[in-house]
Order: structure tokens, then sequence, then C-alpha cells
């Protein structure tokens, strides 16, 4: 099936409902759009911008009625692909009691292209050599509408990372919204993508909607907020070991994990035993951690990374050089999160042109 273009997202967010997914898009929340579930698509954050730089955020208002007019807020799909807290087993009564991991039918509307390459960098993660069934689960109940971006946000650098701004693969349904007159083009990524747009009441795309999404694309490479020349990323970084500037981004870093939790790809987690106040039954979560807190690596009882600089230092060298050993590419998609939502404005692109 080839492109077409539709005047509303209301048929589609109806289709995708219609055959048993809950449509989580974007939505203005706490003062940020945050990705929530959506009935309908006057709920999309219509005439809404915003203005993103080092340790900030705030709404804008837009002068039209654009509805992905914005850049990627704080969350990701991660939260539906490894989920914040999962339990795995409980215990009542001396006795296991299997816990089923929840792999709900979601379709996640308005994806951005490194958003789909960080699903694709934990695809690798948890698909590759160690699969993780629950996982696997989770994915293939996950149905992908991504949106090529028309306004990358101040600490964004998709373009320097090669996954944006225009989605090209890992996509189920790709839209590019069109001004003047306001339309989505939309193209279909997949056999079910296809085929939830038979439901949908268009016209087929002419040669003037495509050049105007070419140029949509085209046009966001060059308003990217931030870049970073990553050329011999994976040689100059990890010989970098001994340069001062760890010493000074650790007399700003809080080792608050704002940047792993808002990050994309990073998946790392721990697992806790909790019981209740009786003491007969108890239970056994995974939950995110993050490599910046202290006892992440004890050993015993020692921390393997016990000052910020060492904890600075191994994240950033793993997420931009030694993951390219593990699993063969970049841990970083450039989205640009960990700069923006840094409560000291730490900024990795600026780190990484000083430290090379
Ligand atoms: S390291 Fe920062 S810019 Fe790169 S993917 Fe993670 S949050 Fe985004
Ligand atoms: S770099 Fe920023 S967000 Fe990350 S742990 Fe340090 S202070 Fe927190």
């Amino acid at each position: 099936m080839d492109a077409l273009v539709t005047p509303s997202l209301e048929p589609l967010i109806e289709a995708l409902r219609s055959v048993g997914y809950t449509v989580v898009g974007p939505t203005v929340k706490d003062g940020a759009v945050r990705m929530a579930e959506i009935w309908s698509a006057e709920e999309l954050p219509a005439g809404v911008g915003d203005a993103q730089e080092p340790g900030g955020y705030r709404l804008t208002e837009r002068d039209d009625d654009m509805v992905f007019g914005f850049a990627a807020g704080p969350d990701s799909a991660k939260r539906y692909t490894q989920p914040p807290r999962q339990t795995l087993f409980r215990m009542r009564d001396q006795e296991i009691e299997e816990v089923e991991p929840e792999a709900p039918r979601v379709a996640l509307l308005g994806v951005r292209a490194c958003d789909l390459a960080a699903i694709a960098v934990q695809d690798r993660v948890f698909l590759g050599r160690h699969p993780d069934s629950a996982y696997r689960r989770r994915r293939e109940a996950l149905f992908l509408v991504a949106v090529n971006c028309a306004v990358p946000g101040g600490t964004c650098f998709c373009a320097s990372m090669g996954t944006g701004p225009k989605a090209t693969a890992g996509f189920d349904l790709a839209i590019t919204e069109l001004a003047a007159p306001h339309r989505f083009l939309i193209e279909p990524g997949s056999e079910r993508g296809a085929q939830i747009l038979t439901a949908i009441p268009h016209r087929a795309a002419e040669e003037d909607d495509l050049a105007a999404a070419q140029e949509v694309s085209r046009t966001a490479a060059t308003r990217m907020g931030r870049q970073v020349d990553t050329t011999g990323i994976q040689d100059w970084l990890p010989a970098a070991h001994d340069h001062p500037r760890w010493t000074d981004v650790a007399s700003r870093c809080l080792s608050c994990t704002n940047c792993t939790m808002a990050c994309p790809t990073c998946f790392c987690s721990t697992v806790e035993d909790i019981t209740d106040l009786s003491g007969d039954v108890a239970e056994r979560s995974e939950r995110w951690d993050s490599c910046f807190t202290l006892d992440f690596t004890e050993l015993g009882g020692t921390p393997v990374r016990g000052s910020a600089l060492a904890r600075y230092r191994q994240w950033l060298t793993h997420k931009f050089a030694t993951w390219y050993d593990q699993f063969g590419v970049s841990g970083c998609v450039g989205c640009g999160r960990c700069i923006t939502w840094c409560p000291t404005g730490i900024d990795v692109t600026e780190e990484l042109s000083c430290i090379r």
C-alpha cells in the first residue's frame, strides 16, 4: 500500500482502538508533553510547542494548530518495552506463585525517529545473546506509529547520530504532519500497518504531498539544537581515561540518575524483595536502576565506582564507545533527554567536545 493523506487522526485512533489497542499518545500533563492513554484526536496537544535547553524545559504556544509541533518529551517507549517496575514472582505461605508478565496491546502514537532507533538498541540488548521472553512479548504487543520530526528541540542531535529526524525503519505507520492545508501524510511500514490504513478514509498522496513531507525532514535536519562529532569515538573516548574534564564534570554531577531514567536506551535494573507487614507474602520485583547509584556495582560491601567522577566516566564511555563492543551500535540515539532533564544542565555534546 502507498502513502495516503487524511485531514484528521480521529479515524486512525478509532481503527486502532477497534482492534483492541490502547492508544497512547502525547498529551499535556504536569507542564510537559507526556505520553498517556488517549481516546480521541481532540486530546493531542494542538498549538503546543516547547523550548528545551540544558537543564530546562517549558511549554510554549504555537501560532498554528499543529499537533506534533514539539520535540521529544520526557517519556520514551522504554516505559512500555521495559516497565519501571515489574513483579517477577510472589511467595505466599512458602508457596511460589508465578506472575505472568504483562504485555498489553499498546499503540504508541507519535514515536520519534530517535526513539525507534532506541527501541532497536533495546532489541539488541534484550533479544540478543540472552533473550528476555517478557520483553519479547511486550515488543510483539506494541504497534508503533512514528512521527517525522518537524521541530527538533534545543538539545536534539539525532542527525549527528544518524538516527533521525526522519523515521526510516522499525515502525508500523509513519506520519508526517503537513501545513497549509493542515493534513497528515501516512506511510505504512508493516503488513499490520497497511491493514489498519484500509479502515481510514483518505486520498492517495500526490507529488506535492510527498515533496512537502521531504521538505519537513530536510529542514528539521538543519535545525538540530546540538551536534557532536563521533568520528573515531570508539578509540579516543576510552583512551581519555585520565582527562582533566572528568574532574570538572564530576564537580557538577549530583549522581541524581535523571539522565539514565530519561534515556531511552539505558536498561540497567535491580532486583528487590518486599514483604507485607504480616510477613506472609513476599514479592520479588525488578525495577529500573542506574549506574549512577553508589551501590549499583557494590562488591564485597564496597562500591566499585565510589566517586561521581568514576560513575560519570563509566556512563559516558559506555554509552558512546564501549556499547559498540557489546552490541555493535552506539548506546546514544541523540534524543537530548539527558541534557534537558539534568538538573545541573550537564550536556553530553559539550563534555564530548571538551574531552576529544
Ligand atoms: S545518552 Fe542522552 S541523548 Fe543519548 S540517547 Fe540517552 S538520553 Fe538521549
Ligand atoms: S549527569 Fe546530570 S542527570 Fe545525570 S546523574 Fe549527573 S546531575 Fe544527574
